[in-house]
C-alpha cells in the first residue's frame, strides 16, 4: 500500500534530507537527473542503471508558474512524476525528490555543489528553455555534468533536421520512417498497397453510433494530495479540477492503451474528423498524454495497433490513421521544433495583431462549436484534435488574432501540451505563421464543413445556411473576408486560388455584406 507522497516523500526528498538518504549520498558518485516527461527507465541506456545510481527529480515552482497552466496539467505531471519516483524507490534506487522554488537546473547546480563527489548524467530536455538551462550549468560543473540524447522518440534528428525546408513535408517523412521501422510494410511495400487511407476516414458520425466510455482513473492519496497542492497554492490558473480522471502510472496507462485498441481502435480511423456535442473523446485514444511525459512509447503503441490488425480486431484504414499520428505527425513535428527553434517562436506570417478572444477563457460564447470545445478543455485540459485545428485554430484565423497568444493558450490549456509539440502544431500547421515551413496552406474554412462533420449547427443560435448578416454562421463570412483580405499570399495556391476566384464571381452587394457583417463581428467580440 503506498502512504501519502507527503510521507513517503519524506524519506527521499530534501525537507529535509533524511538520515537514511544523507548516508546513501555519502557513498554515491553517480546520479541521474529525471524530467517531468521522462518517466521511463526503459528509455534510459541501461548501462547506466545496472549499479543502481541515486535518481534526482526536482519539483520547479518556477517551472509550474512560468505560464498559467490547466489545474489538470500540474496535477497530471506532478502526481505521475510523484508516483515515478516513488515506484522507482520501491525497485531499489536510491531517490532524491528535490523541492524548487526556481528552475530544475539551479536546484541541481546547489545539489552539485554540496556533493562534490557526485557526477550527474541527464537526458537532453524535449523543450527548449529546460535545455538551454541544463546547458548553462553543463558548461559550470563540465567535468561532472553529462547529457545523453532524447530516448522518447522514434527518428533521428540529425538525419532530418536539414531537410526540414519548403517543400519536405509530413508525406515523405512518414514514408522514410515506415521503411526504417517496417510498420505496416511487407516486402518493402505498404501494406494494403497504400501509405494511407484517409479517403476512408473523415466521415461524420451516424447519429445514434454508441461511443464506448473511456473509464476515471480512480484517484489515489497521491493525487488527491497533489490535487490539494494545486487548490491551494495555485487556484487562480486556468480550468477546472472537479473530477480528474487521468492515468498517473505507467501500469495504468497501458491498461488505457489496451481498451482503445479492443474497443475504440476500429473506428477511430472513420470518425477521427468528427465531432459530436458533449463528446470531449469519442473514439480519440487521448494516449498523446501518456506518451508526452514518457509512461508510454512511441514504439509499443504502434506495434500495439499493428498486432491489433495482424489479429484483425481493426481495420487499416484505422491501424494507419493512428501509426501515422505517432510515426508521422508526432516525430515530424519534433523535428520541426528542432530545426526552427528558437526564431520559429516570433513567427507571425500574416502580422495579426488581435488579441485572443476572452471566450478561450470562459467558454462563454452563442457559437456553439467553440462553446463545446473551450467547455472540454476547462473541464479536461483536452479537445480531440478536429476540435483544436477545424474550430479553435480556425477561429483565432478568421478573427485575425495574435498566433503567438493562440500558442500561448494551447500550451496552457491542454494537458498533452509541451512546447516541442504544441508550438509546431499552431504556429506551423494550423496558423501558417511560419510562412509556409510546416503546412502549406492556413487552416481555414466556412460553416459548412463544421455543419457536415459535426452535430453542432443544427443546436447552434446561428444559421449555418445564412451567408451574412446578424444571423448568419459567423465562420461563413469570416472566411470569405479571409480569403478576400489574404488573396495575395494564397494566388499561387492551388486550392486557394480556386476560393479567391470563387471570391470573385460574387457580387458587389454579396461583397460588401461580407465586409459589414465581418466587421460587425470582430467589433463586439471581446
Ligand atoms: Fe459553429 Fe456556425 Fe455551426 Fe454555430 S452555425 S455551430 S457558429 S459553425
Amino acid at each position: 500500500m503506498l502512504e501519502t507522497s507527503r510521507n513517503f516523500l519524506s524519506q527521499i526528498d530534501n525537507h529535509p534530507i533524511s538520515p537514511e538518504l544523507e548516508n546513501q549520498l555519502l557513498t554515491c558518485d553517480r546520479a541521474i537527473f529525471i524530467l517531468h516527461d521522462q518517466l521511463n527507465l526503459s528509455a534510459f541506456p541501461q548501462e547506466l542503471l545496472t549499479q543502481k545510481p541515486l535518481l534526482i527529480f526536482v519539483e520547479s515552482l518556477a517551472y509550474a508558474t512560468a505560464i498559467p497552466h490547466h489545474k489538470q496539467k500540474l496535477v497530471y505531471i506532478l502526481s505521475a512524476q510523484r508516483h515515478f519516483a516513488i515506484a522507482c524507490h520501491q525497485q531499489g534506487f536510491p531517490v532524491l525528490n528535490l523541492f524548487a522554488e526556481s528552475h530544475h537546473a539551479n536546484a541541481l547546480a546547489e545539489f552539485l555543489e554540496r556533493h562534490p563527489k557526485i557526477s550527474l548524467t541527464y537526458m537532453q530536455p524535449s523543450e527548449w528553455d529546460t535545455r538551454s538551462q541544463m546547458a548553462l550549468i553543463a558548461d559550470k560543473f563540465c567535468d561532472r555534468i553529462k547529457s545523453i540524447p532524447n530516448n522518447f522518440f522514434i527518428a533521428d534528428i540529425q538525419k532530418f533536421k536539414s531537410k526540414i525546408k519548403k517543400g519536405y513535408r509530413l508525406e515523405t517523412f512518414y514514408r522514410e520512417l515506415r521503411k526504417q521501422t517496417g510498420y505496416l510494410m511487407e516486402d518493402g511495400k505498404p501494406i494494403g498497397g497504400d501509405w494511407n487511407y484517409d479517403k476512408q476516414n473523415r466521415k461524420s458520425l451516424p447519429k445514434n453510433t454508441p461511443i464506448p466510455e473511456i473509464p476515471e482513473v480512480k484517484t489515489d492519496l497521491i493525487t488527491q494530495e497533489v490535487i490539494q497542492l494545486v487548490q491551494t497554492y495555485l487556484p487562480n490558473t486556468f480550468g477546472k479540477l472537479d473530477k480528474f480522471i487521468y492515468a498517473v502510472t505507467r501500469e495504468q496507462a497501458l491498461e488505457l492503451a489496451q481498451l482503445f485498441i479492443a474497443t475504440r481502435l476500429a473506428n477511430f480511423g472513420a470518425y477521427e474528423d468528427a465531432i459530436k456535442v458533449g463528446e470531449a473523446f469519442l473514439f480519440h485514444s487521448i494516449l498523446s498524454i501518456y506518451l508526452n511525459n514518457g509512461l508510454l512509447l512511441p514504439q509499443e503503441l504502434c506495434e500495439m495497433a499493428i498486432a491489433a490488425y495482424q489479429k484483425k480486431l481493426a481495420p487499416l484504414n484505422s491501424v494507419e490513421g493512428f501509426v501515422r499520428q505517432i510515426l508521422g505527425w508526432r516525430e515530424y513535428i519534433r523535428v520541426y521544433y528542432e530545426a526552427q527553434m528558437p526564431e520559429v517562436r516570433e513567427s507571425n506570417y500574416f502580422s495579426f495583431t488581435n488579441d485572443l478572444p476572452q471566450l478561450y477563457w470562459d467558454a462563454n460564447t452563442d457559437l456553439l462549436c467553440l462553446k463545446d470545445a473551450v467547455s472540454h478543455v476547462l473541464n479536461y485540459g483536452y479537445s480531440h484534435h478536429i476540435q483544436r485545428l477545424m474550430v479553435l485554430s480556425n477561429f483565432s484565423n478568421l478573427t485575425s488574432t495574435d498566433p503567438q497568444q493562440l500558442n500561448k493558450w494551447f500550451w496552457v490549456a491542454y494537458v498533452d501540451a509541451y512546447e516541442w509539440v504544441e508550438l509546431p502544431n499552431v504556429l506551423g500547421m494550423s496558423t501558417f505563421a511560419d510562412g509556409g515551413i510546416l503546412a502549406s496552406k492556413p487552416y481555414v474554412s466556412g460553416g459548412n464543413y463544421i455543419n457536415k462533420m459535426s452535430n453542432c449547427c443544427s443546436q447552434c443560435k446561428y444559421d449555418v445556411k445564412q451567408k451574412t448578416g446578424e444571423a448568419a454562421c459567423p465562420f461563413n463570412y469570416l472566411y470569405w473576408n479571409f480569403v478576400d483580405q489574404h488573396r495575395e499570399s494564397f494566388i499561387e495556391n492551388g486550392r486557394i486560388s480556386l476560393m479567391v476566384n470563387a471570391y470573385e464571381k460574387k457580387s458587389n452587394d454579396e461583397k460588401q455584406a461580407i465586409r459589414d457583417s465581418s466587421i460587425n463581428f470582430t467589433n463586439n467580440l471581446k
